[in-house]
């Protein structure tokens, strides 16, 4: 029997075995199912013809109607081209082929008349058209033609073995027939009245073979429908599984740590924003469900002392937490900052990393499955390594964009029950993207700033105002201020990143004297213990300036830091931008970020640089970057597999996003299971997604 959509491409009338190699290598092309899924990136109007007098530069394709008077070789060497001369009732015009000249001399027919589509250049004071599509006028091309033409993507060597768009077009026009009656139905009724959407079996249709615009403008919005919600109905599904399956302990205490702490040792006044999500988190933790929550906050925020907070929480009820950071850097810097504000409270913290060995290690082991040990902060070396915890209550993820879901689920082992989770986002992620990739969490988000912080200014210069630069470096050293200048790390050719650092390490060196000028130097090459002393350094103002690659990154708090030099920054991405220029601005003190890069920068570099300029709002900035690089460049986003959209574009689509997730909760909501009759479509379509099974024409 089997299921016709998932024969393999090889069999359909007119394919075969070469042409199934190229379709599954160059375009992913395994099965019926697959070529139903090529969807047309655009449509072009094949029912209008246009006059040659009437052509204008802005035109982009037209078609005529002619004849074709001559055709002959023309030029040398590099300039040889086929030259054409086309002549309709209004005038003439030029055909010009630069490739297989000789080919398509041979097969043009002369006097007789033809069809001409592509795209007119003026050329002088003639327009010319080259590499035309050309069609012998006849009635059947006539009819052929009509109407819509869907315009498919195809490689160089699928055109050579006559899988062009027209090749495509023919394919698909083989495909719809067999296909009658099994394109099935994957919604219920009361969406598609709702939504009036076409059937999805019309849908396709439609989309391959439009009647009109407006047909596949439908056929598009129901089939990019279908993905996202089903996208989100699975993600949704997650979130009901384990709420379903992992009771959450119920952390209804609030007591001698979480109050002492609040009353007499906090350090500064909670902002508004602090208090409401430190609300959201104790209400969660306390209702009985397991919390899996997604907390997003600008850089500086206050990110941390939210998850100080939630500790408390659940060290008032009795267990122990954790938190993961994604380097060791950012954990040493969780660890000084939880041990110095947890120490009056006699609360015993202790670092975990991969560089901590022998008997300190065994005896924070012994501490963490005793129960002693009630905080501990660390490096995903807390999951992977066989950690053993006596009752741990709470993990808090810093940084969330480097663990993956797999790690995250391994924590849920780490006790009889799975312990609350909060993850802690650097980057705030655009609304789309999170609903799609963390559409299991629920969120919290810190839209405020402490109060008092001054906006960074930003500004871009270029290579050669090196010495103003400089110049405006001293002055704020002067004014008692420390400085940071990052250069690139990009693994692929770290040793040519380490000479720009060390480089520019020596000309720093040799602008800023010591001993009247101290320069703290970090990379990723140094010992942990060089690291620190460097970082120490800068911390206690014995230098002033600290040279360094994006180790800093993440997390380093330095408030006297006022000012930071990204070199090279046409080399970074907006988030690490973002997140570079997040190190200063901490303290009460104007700050200042400085963007050098060399002259001449790409198009997309130059938006990089001015987003940067115009605004230091995180959540903007994602949103430019999810545009710029679209979503799956995202850092870590890309292995999830959750954004393997085939139609649905999560910069263009959010509204259709919010509608479709509106939809998927409301099924979960009146048919938890999915198992009511008129859900049945709905119920068979989540399964066939999410059986593995379903890909294995892609495994072999
Ligand atoms: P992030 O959200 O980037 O992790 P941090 O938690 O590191 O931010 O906080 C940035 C800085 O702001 C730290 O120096 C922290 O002590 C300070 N801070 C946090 N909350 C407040 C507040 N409510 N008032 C004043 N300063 C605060
Ligand atoms: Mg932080």
């Amino acid at each position: 029997m089997g299921d016709v959509l998932k024969t393999s491409i090889e069999f359909l009338k007119g394919v075969g075995p070469q042409r199934a190699a190229t379709l599954q290598l160059d375009l992913n092309i395994f099965s019926f199912e697959d070529l139903l899924n090529h969807f047309p990136f655009k449509y072009v109007d094949r029912s209008q013809f246009q006059k040659i007098n009437q052509l204008t530069p802005e035109l982009s394709y037209v078609q005529l109607k002619g004849v074709l008077l001559s055709a002959e070789e023309v030029g040398t060497g590099k300039g040889k081209r086929l030259s054409a001369i086309f002549k309709d009732d209004t005038g003439t015009l030029e055909l010009v082929w630069f490739r297989g000249a000789q080919w398509i001399k041979k097969s043009l027919q002369l006097g007789k008349e033809y069809i001409v589509y592509g795209k007119p250049t003026l050329f002088g004071s003639k327009f010319n058209i080259s590499h035309p599509e050309l069609t012998l006028y006849t009635v059947a091309s006539l009819q052929e033609l009509k109407g819509l033409q869907p315009v498919y993507n195809s490689s160089e060597n699928m055109k050579n073995r006559g899988m062009d768009s027209k090749g495509i077009r023919k394919m698909i026009s083989v495909l719809l027939p067999e296909l009658k009656g099994k394109i099935l139905e994957t919604l219920n009724a009361e969406i598609i009245a709702d939504l009036q959407f076409l059937s999805r079996e019309q849908a396709y249709h439609q989309i391959h073979q439009p009647q009109n615009l407006e047909m596949a403008n439908r056929a598009i919005a129901r089939l990019k429908f279908d993905e996202l919600f089903f996208a989100q109905l699975r993600i949704l599904k997650v979130k009901q599984g384990r709420q379903i399956n992992y009771a959450g302990f119920i952390f209804d205490k609030v007591g001698d740590h979480f109050n002492g702490f609040y009353s007499k040792h906090l350090p500064f006044e909670l902002t508004g924003a602090q208090k409401r999500v430190i609300k959201e988190i104790r209400k969660d933790m306390g209702s009985g469900k397991h919390m899996n929550r997604l907390l997003q906050g600008d850089v500086g925020s206050g990110k941390t002392m939210v998850a100080l907070m939630s500790i408390l929480i659940a060290l008032d009820n009795g267990f122990q937490a954790a938190i993961m950071a994604p380097t060791e850097i950012l954990a040493q810097q969780h660890f000084t900052t939880f041990s110095e504000l947890l120490e009056p409270l006699n609360i015993h913290v202790k670092l975990l990393t991969g560089s901590i060995k022998g008997k300190e290690r065994q005896s924070i082991l012994e501490n963490l499955s005793g129960g002693s040990l009630q905080v501990i902060v660390g490096t995903h070396a807390l999951i992977e390594d066989p950690v053993v915890f006596k009752n741990l209550g709470l993990v808090v993820i810093d940084e969330q964009h480097r663990f993956g879901v797999a790690q995250r689920s391994k924590l849920w082992k780490k006790n009889t029950r799975a312990p609350h989770v909060l993850v802690m986002t650097a980057t705030p992620i655009p609304r789309t993207l999170a609903m799609t990739l963390y559409g299991d969490l629920d969120t919290s988000i810190i839209d405020e700033l402490p109060p008092g912080r001054k906006p960074i200014m930003t500004k871009h210069f270029t290579d050669g105002a090196r010495l103003r630069v400089f110049g405006f470096m001293r002055d704020q050293i002067a004014l008692g201020r420390q400085v940071y200048v990052v250069y690139p790390l990009i693994e692929e050719s770290e040793a040519m990143d380490y000479k720009d650092l060390m480089d520019g390490y020596e000309s720093l060196l040799r602008a800023f004297e010591p001993p009247h000028y101290q320069i703290a130097v970090m990379h990723g090459r140094m010992k942990p213990d060089a690291k620190d002393f460097e970082m120490k350094r800068f911390k206690d103002g014995v230098c002033q300036i600290m040279v360094a690659t994006t180790v800093i990154e993440v997390g380093v708090n330095v408030p006297n830091a006022s000012v930071m030099i990204i070199e090279s920054a046409e080399r970074f991405g907006l988030s690490q931008l973002h997140q570079l220029r997040g190190r200063v601005g901490r303290g009460a003190e104007q700050s200042y970020c400085i963007l050098m890069t060399a002259d001449k920068l790409s198009a997309e570099a130059k938006t990089r640089m001015r987003t940067m300029c115009d605004t230091n709002d995180g959540f903007k900035i994602a949103e430019v970057d999810l545009k710029l690089r679209g979503p799956g460049d995202i850092e870590g986003t890309r292995q999830s597999g959750m954004l393997d959209f085939k139609i649905a574009d999560l910069v263009k689509d959010s509204q259709a996003l919010q509608i479709a997730r509106q939809k998927a909760i409301e099924i979960l909501q009146e048919d938890e299971n999915i198992s009511k009759p008129e859900n049945r479509y709905i119920a068979q379509r989540l399964n066939e997604i999410t059986d593995p099974k379903s890909n294995w024409s892609r495994i072999s």
